[in-house]
């Protein structure tokens, strides 16, 4: 079957609204920036997002998940395959087995928002999460954490759709969390789509965790750039801030196009229009060489760079899960 046939074989499945051709991802990702999906389909149910990767992978093909798009750098190229927008957005609260509150969520739910929701309700454990961009899955995939907590720390068990098109429960220990990765980041040949996460939850004050989630907003304005960016580019070295150490270089507000350094946070690159993903990256690998020569650390980004970027590149950066998705291709 040829490409164009296999995406025909997709819209008789799903339908031809659901599976969109060369559709650009930039608006898909919080730094707008991103060459087009191969082919785009949006999943609002679990069954549909299972039912889509059992069919795509029997094909041979690779495909992709995007949670919120704020952890990834898409290149000007594209992705090659299918990339999935998830808006699977159930999530319940129900009693654990010892009395205590959980929430089980999709992973298409938007991750500020679950934790707003259960401020709101007086419950604690992802009140952390109130500013973090982005879904569960992503957040789960990417051990997502600020201002002293961390999925890790609340992650009860995970619902996952695996390679072979297995449905399997995993606790949260069988994730090897480390800071902000976990073996969903780092393993390679992963074919992994992470379907749904049970978070523990202790009951508190409303009102108490709406004056902690106040002050986790407020010193994020002061601390952050207001522009499109993708968050932290790399991960803080042992030790030391990965901003203050481009900070130190003096490269903050260097640009490459569009694309800039920021004034207010050097860790942040952000978007002034019309930056592509080759100048967001140009301008990482040139803090990255400063930092080296001047103070001998090898910053790691904390972003995935995706989809399709020029051999050099990647050779650059090392491989990536997500910078290999189109690897697997025709096995
Ligand atoms: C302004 C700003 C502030 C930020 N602050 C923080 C912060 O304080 N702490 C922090 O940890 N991060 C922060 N981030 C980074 C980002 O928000 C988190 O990493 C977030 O958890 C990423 O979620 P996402 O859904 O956007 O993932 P995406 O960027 O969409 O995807 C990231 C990776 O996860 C994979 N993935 C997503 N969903 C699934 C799924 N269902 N199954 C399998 N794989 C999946 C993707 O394929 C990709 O490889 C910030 C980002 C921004 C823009």
């Amino acid at each position: 079957m040829n490409r164009q046939n296999r995406w025909e074989a997709l819209e008789q499945l799903l339908g031809p609204v659901a599976v969109r051709q060369h559709v650009p991802l930039a608006e898909y990702t919080t730094l707008r920036v991103g060459g087009p999906a191969e082919v785009l389909v949006t999943v609002t149910s679990l069954e549909t997002l299972i039912m889509l990767a059992h069919s795509v992978w029997e094909m041979g093909i690779p495909l992709w998940v995007l949670g919120g798009g704020s952890n990834v750098l898409i290149a000007d190229e594209g992705v090659r395959g299918v990339v999935v927008i998830n808006r699977c957005r159930r999530f319940n609260v129900f009693t654990g087995p010892e009395g205590a509150p959980r929430v089980r969520a999709e992973s298409g739910v938007p991750l500020a928002g679950l934790a707003r929701t259960l401020i709101r309700q007086g419950l604690d454990g992802l009140t952390w999460a109130v500013n973090i961009p982005g879904t569960v899955g992503g957040a789960v995939v990417g051990n997502a954490g600020a201002h002293g907590g961390c999925v890790a720390d609340v992650l009860e068990e995970l619902t996952v759709l695996d390679g072979t098109g297995q449905v399997h429960r995993i606790s949260g220990t069988e994730m090897a969390y480390s800071y902000r990765s976990s073996r969903f980041k780092t393993e390679t040949s992963q074919r992994l789509v992470v379907l749904e996460a049970v978070f523990r939850l202790r009951p508190a004050s409303a009102d108490v965790l709406q004056r902690e989630a106040e002050s986790f907003v407020a010193h994020r304005r002061r601390t952050q750039p207001a522009e499109p960016s993708v968050g932290s580019i790399f991960r803080n070295p042992k030790g030391d801030f990965a901003g203050r150490l481009i900070d130190a270089v003096g490269l903050k507000g260097a640009r490459c196009g569009d694309a800039m350094i920021s004034t207010v946070h050097a860790n942040f690159i952000v978007n002034l229009g019309q930056a592509r993903a080759a100048d967001v990256e140009a301008l990482m690998r040139r803090a990255r060489e400063a930092v080296r020569t001047r103070f001998g650390v090898t910053l790691e980004p904390e972003i995935l760079l995706v989809g399709e970027w020029p051999p050099a590149v990647r050779a650059y950066w090392g491989t990536q899960p997500a910078l290999s998705a189109a690897e697997g291709e025709g096995q």
